[in-house]
């Protein structure tokens, strides 16, 4: 058997589908190009026969990328199965994914299909898929809750038919490690010609078990693993590539396997991901929160001193955290702005380049260094904005103490016309809000409200995330800026932006 892990990211297409991780067309792009640098071997780039929306993208993405296998899912139906071979068939490597349940619970209530139907369902999609591109990809939905007998007979069938390869799935994050370990080890012997597929696994992590259970599969000869940046997905979460990664890479004396990841940038991609979605990663996630490596007992320190082995499995550099470097001065100029823009893995184009050139620079008036995260964030923030219905042209806020509350002036563009009002409120940035709402027409649940600074100094920049729900949609929204109430403000209409874009847009959800 290969000693080789085929790594599946799946970022874009389930980890996009949680709640406040949508991302738009630019920004998959860019974290598309992301996670071939950082080495996966297949995205999966979305689900196109979720929307007009779903479908263009993948197709960016497809365009955008270059050797990196793209997947695009799609249920067993005809339709969607061409549908999805559109989107991705631009890419220089294409992947047809296809799946249907096949579990009794969900055979019954969900696909209301017999047993037999199911089986000829898969045959004649995996069939279909062929006809476009022999690179197909076959998944048993809810197979850890499936009839391990059953679930052979569709493998076998979905192999017969000319999948190469053959994703189990812990749909419900139901399975334990050695049970599933086992179910994979029954596949490979009881399967026919088993091994013409690679075996993958695709977990979700309900029970905290989805690195555990993924990593006990690959013990029992999988050889494809589903997983998103930062562990991202719906509910508690997918699989964690860093996690699965960093396991393989610290454990060959266990394992014995080898990936493609450089693991050197892990870190930048989580951060990535993390500064797209608006979402910070929480201090306490293993390899990539801010204490994974920090050693504060004193016992631990003094081990650490005399050798950092004592207490160190892993080292910071070895997954990209590296002490941050200022990159650009004050008199840094353009030439050495495009260098460090491509470094950060953008492909701007002239204007594009001059309209960050100007914001790097007006920033390196008000702040003494500024480092990749500063230059990154501007980058997301002047170039990688949707089409914006609603745009912030000026603010003026007072606060203090006193009888007088804290008041707003705001000036915005609503669908191109210039419109103003002043507004009072509890705090500034509540004044701010409520001004906002009143100029859009939107009255949105705030759900989060968050400021991080970017970079250390108190003249760093302030990264602000709101999350708003309004009739069960939700919607982040995040702004950079030196000044945390113009930073707040940016994050609010932004999240007004992707609110109204997404009450817009009618989609459908693949659940795997
Ligand atoms: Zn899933």
């Amino acid at each position: 058997m290969s000693d080789i892990v085929y790594i599946f990211d799946t970022t874009l297409r389930d980890g996009e589908q949680s709640p406040g991780a949508t991302m738009n067309q630019q920004e998959k792009v860019r974290l598309a190009r992301q996670l071939e640098s950082l080495g996966v071997d297949i995205i999966e780039a979305g689900f196109p026969a979720a929307s007009q929306g779903d479908f263009e993208a993948v197709q960016a993405i497809a365009a955008g990328v270059n050797d990196i296998q793209v997947a695009g899912l799609c249920r067993t139906m005809p339709g969607d199965i061409d549908r999805a071979w559109n989107a991705v068939k631009d890419a220089k490597n294409p992947r047809i994914h296809t799946f249907i349940a096949t579990s009794d619970i969900h055979m019954e209530f969900k696909l209301r299909k017999s047993r037999e139907q199911v089986l000829e369902m898969t045959e004649a999609a995996v069939k279909q898929a062929v006809k476009h591109t022999s690179n197909v990809e076959f998944s048993a939905e809810d197979a850890s809750r499936s009839d391990w007998e059953f679930l052979a007979r569709v493998v076998a069938t979905a192999i017969k038919a000319g999948a190469t390869t053959i994703n189990i799935p812990d749909t419900v994050g139901y399975a334990q490690p050695q049970e599933f370990g086992e179910l994979i080890a029954y596949l490979l012997e009881n399967v026919s010609d088993s091994h013409k597929a690679i075996f993958s696994v695709h977990c979700h992590n309900d029970l905290g078990l989805a690195v555990a259970n993924t990593l006990a599969a690959i013990k029992a000869g999988a050889r494809q693993a589903e997983v998103t940046l930062s562990g991202i997905g719906e509910r508690a979460g997918n699989t964690s590539l860093e996690q699965v990664v960093m396991n393989l890479a610290s454990r060959p004396d266990f394992y014995g396997l080898n990936c493609g990841v450089d693991t050197e940038r892990l870190f930048p991609s989580c951060r990535l991901l993390s500064t797209i979605i608006g979402q910070p990663i929480p201090p306490y996630q293993p390899i990539i929160g801010n204490n994974a490596f920090a050693h504060e007992s004193g016992i631990h320190q003094d081990g650490m001193l005399k050798n950092r082995l004592t207490y160190e499995i892993m080292t910071p550099a070895s997954v990209g955290r590296k002490g941050t470097d200022i990159v650009i001065g004050k008199h840094s100029g353009r030439h050495a702005l495009k260098g460090k823009v491509e470094e950060l893995g953008y492909k701007l184009a002239d204007e594009q380049l001059a309209v960050v050139f100007e914001a790097v620079k007006a920033l390196a008036d008000k702040k003494e260094h500024i480092f990749d995260e500063d230059v990154e964030a501007l980058v997301l923030e002047k170039i990688f904005r949707m089409s914006d219905q609603y745009v912030l042209k000026d603010l003026i806020v007072t606060t203090g103490t006193g009888s007088i509350p804290p008041n707003a002036a705001i000036c915005m563009t609503v669908n191109g016309e210039e419109k103003k009002v002043s507004s009072f409120g509890a705090g500034p940035i509540d004044a701010v809000f409520n001004a906002v709402d009143e100029l859009t027409g939107l009255e949105p649940t705030l759900e989060r409200f968050q400021i991080n600074a970017i970079t250390g100094g108190s003249d760093a920049q302030g990264a602000v995330t709101v999350r708003v729900e309004e009739s069960g949609v939700k919607a982040v929204g995040r702004g950079a800026h030196e000044d945390v109430i113009t930073a707040s403000a940016m994050a609010y209409v932004n999240a007004m932006n992707r609110l109204a874009k997404m009450k817009e847009e009618v989609r459908e959800c693949a659940t795997l």
